[in-house]
């Protein structure tokens, strides 16, 4: 899946769920950021090709390296609200002023919240290593492994069953969206379907 694709993937689950009228927006979010976090490995590409090709779905895209990038953005973005310092950020940079206290930054912190902010940054990015071992390859591009065992074990894993940047995908997703925008008291549902939309359509 290309990155938006990821992040939406991430939303959705959290939002499947309904956690996120608890636990507030800030939840889907953090859950979308740990859903594109692996891909860091493709940073390498700035580096030089060489690395990249080295780097890109084996440094990032194994289970220790996502539970760990998990664990850290689930602990950090929980203690200092990262997603709301970003959100007013970028509000100051459009000059964006009349959110409500809904946007604020959190003050109040429980040893519970702490850990439903770790089960989702551990599921976001998770996700990203199911969703990558079914999207790969193009009509120019060869199917790319992943070393989900790395670096105990060089064994790729592949499942291609869809191919990477297929629009489809992201069609259904922002039909989603839409809809979740339209009917905002069904969320839930829409985030369900919207899923299930997304795994019949790569299935199919
Ligand atoms: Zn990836």
């Amino acid at each position: 899946m290309t990155t938006i694709e990821h992040a939406f993937l991430g939303v959705n689950i959290v939002m499947a769920t309904g956690f996120e009228r608890r636990y507030s927006w800030r939840l889907a979010a953090m859950c979308g950021l740990c859903a594109i976090a692996p891909d860091w490995d493709a940073l390498t590409i700035a580096y030089s090709l060489e690395l990249f090709g080295l780097a890109h779905r084996v440094w990032g895209h194994n289970f220790l390296v996502c539970f760990l990038v998990g664990l850290l953005i689930g602990c950090i973005d929980y203690r200092y609200d990262i997603v709301s310092r970003v959100l007013s950020w970028f509000c100051r940079i459009f000059r964006i002023s009349n959110l409500d206290d809904n946007f604020s930054i959190r003050d109040r912190f429980s040893r519970l919240g702490l850990v439903v902010w770790i089960i989702f940054a551990e599921i976001g990015s998770l996700s990203h290593l199911v969703a990558d071992i079914v999207s790969s390859g193009a009509a120019d591009l060869p199917d790319w492994e992943l070393k989900l065992l790395f670096p105990f074990s060089e064994r790729g894993f592949i499942y291609p069953m869809h191919s990477w940047g297929d629009v489809g995908v992201t069609l259904i997703f922002v039909a989603g969206m839409f809809a979740m925008l339209k009917w905002n008291l069904k969320t839930k549902l829409i985030a369900r379907l919207t899923l299930l939309a997304i795994i019949a359509y790569i299935v199919w």
